[in-house]
């Protein structure tokens, strides 16, 4: 007879086969479908996933789930099996929760909300959009009540998209990192700015696509179990390790937005495609979070692609690809305007030194909202308080303020923290890597990564979901998630950019 694991694990590769099935319509969706489509892919994204949700949340994958932790018994907890069994019960637990009533509400007043939300910030009008938010936040708030038990309300919710973390966990990195931070900023504004206007000039498309498939392809990324097509907005997905997407797009006001964005979407899809083969069609494929997966995009967009080293090997490529635009202009020029610094309004256009304020201030008034401490009639203030107070600017109207953003209206509260822990975990990862590895600016240098990707593949990609964020940092790096080594390589590189 088969094992009470053998049976679940059949189940669960159906499950995956039907996400797998889903994602890749959403993929066609935001890539190659025509608008006439869109409700016939709304119709088979709705039954695929609704057709995963109810085999995954059966009685009887819960009867499995116990039958299969008696088989095991008292089996290494770190060991696959035991990991596999402990994040498939989590995940159960947390999709058996919701009721279902619930989850249809919460799917029209999303729908309705972002309709909403669009038209609002057309019109740059919050009031349109406050009493859709209203009823968002109010379907939060009942959804913490699904998981008693929580020191914070929005531990629930950030438990989303960073299993474990805790609100007290966030606060405590915040709380290091915004004074820090904003006393760079300080600094840096007393300083002579740097000149970035050869960025803004027209640049070819198609030069600098090739260079960014250069360097895709020079950070390790397998073209045979991987693609790169455009999109309106960038984004990765993997239909599991085998087929791994990426997508860019071309904007004329800000060229080099192209090869960032493929580089930030290269760093999710070198994680995707490094999980062990071993959790592919189960509970652990994937990335351990959205804060680790955003680490390595980080880490390969930033980290490697805005450093010295990297340009030193890589603008003579650059330079033959876009060859009229930068005729003249010196790496060290280039070098500056690709790092300069300067505190704006809008959270997706902000340099390295700015990114986090955008994403304290919005968990900030995420947590106040959540408690209840906050009016959603007053956000608009408290949005604009902030971004005074963290980055001297003040939006003079609700489109380029608290409208700015879609994931209010799609429900995603407690994901703004991930852009943060992200960041701070690609220097802890880098710090730690290059620790070890003495040679790594030079290997970068000649344009070697493959040391750091086999460091990253050992240390994070093969792990998928096995462990919690918390604990896969400690195991690379020896400690939890630390702001230290982040605001160490900010005020480094940033201290000699402007002779700090
Ligand atoms: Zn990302």
């Amino acid at each position: 007879m088969a094992s009470a694991l053998d049976t679940l694990n059949e189940r669960i590769r159906e499950v995956a086969d039907l996400r797998h099935a889903a994602d890749l319509l959403e993929w066609d969706e935001r890539v190659y479908m025509p608008a006439g489509g869109a409700t016939t892919h709304g119709e088979m994204q709705a039954t695929l996933r609704r057709l995963a949700h109810e085999k995954f949340t059966g009685a009887d994958v819960g009867d499995l789930l116990g039958r299969a932790r008696d088989e095991l018994g008292s089996a290494d907890p770190d060991g696959r099996d035991a990991r596999l069994l402990a994040v498939t019960a989590r995940d159960y637990r947390k999709a058996t929760q919701v009721p279902a009533a619930y989850v249809a509400e919460h799917a029209q007043v999303v729908s309705a909300a972002q309709h909403a939300w669009g038209d609002a910030r057309q019109a740059s009008d919050f009031a349109a959009f406050r009493p859709h938010l209203e009823k968002v936040i109010a379907l939060k708030r009942q959804y913490v009540t699904f998981f008693p038990g929580g020191a914070h309300p929005y531990d629930a919710l950030l438990d989303d998209y960073e299993p474990g973390m805790t609100t007290a966990d966030v606060k405590a990195v915040f709380d290091v990192v915004r004074p820090r931070q904003i006393a760079l900023l300080k600094v840096i504004a007393g300083r002579p700015q740097v000149d970035d206007a050869l960025l803004r000039q027209p640049f070819p498309e198609s030069g600098l696509l090739q260079f960014s498939v250069d360097v895709a392809s020079a950070f390790g990324f397998d073209w045979t179990r991987g693609r790169q097509d455009k999109s309106t907005h960038p984004f990765a997905t993997a239909i599991g390790c085998d087929d791994v997407r990426i997508t860019t797009r071309f904007m004329d006001r800000y060229p080099f937005s192209l090869l960032f964005g493929t580089l930030h979407e290269t760093g999710h899809a070198l994680y995707e495609q490094g999980v062990a083969r071993t959790h592919h069609r189960t509970q652990l494929e994937g990335g351990a979070s959205l804060g680790v997966h955003e680490s390595q995009s980080r880490l390969w967009e930033n980290l490697v692609g805005r450093s010295r080293p990297f340009w030193e090997h890589f603008y003579p490529v650059l330079q033959a690809r876009v060859p009229e635009q930068l005729r003249g202009v010196t790496v060290d020029r280039f070098y500056q305007a690709i790092n300069k610094v300067e505190p704006s309004l809008i959270r997706v256009e902000a340099d390295e030194a700015t990114y986090n304020m955008h994403v304290m201030m919005r968990v900030e008034l995420e947590i106040a909202l959540v408690e209840g401490r906050l009016d959603v009639a007053d956000l608009p203030a408290a949005w604009n308080r902030l971004m005074e107070e963290y980055l001297g600017v003040r939006p003079a109207d609700d489109a380029t303020g608290v409208l700015q953003d879609i994931h209010w209206s799609a429900g995603l509260l407690g994901y703004f923290a991930t852009y943060t822990l992200g960041n701070l975990i690609s220097a802890q990862l880098w710090e730690r890597f290059a620790a070890a590895h003495p040679t790594c600016d030079a290997d970068i240098r000649r344009g070697d990564f493959s040391a750091l990707l086999s460091w990253l593949r050992t240390e994070v990609h093969q792990h998928g979901r096995m462990f919690e964020p918390q604990e896969l940092v400690r195991r690379a790096t020896g400690a939890p998630v630390d702001p230290a080594p982040y605001l160490r390589y900010l005020e480094q590189k940033f201290g000699e950019i402007y002779s700090l």
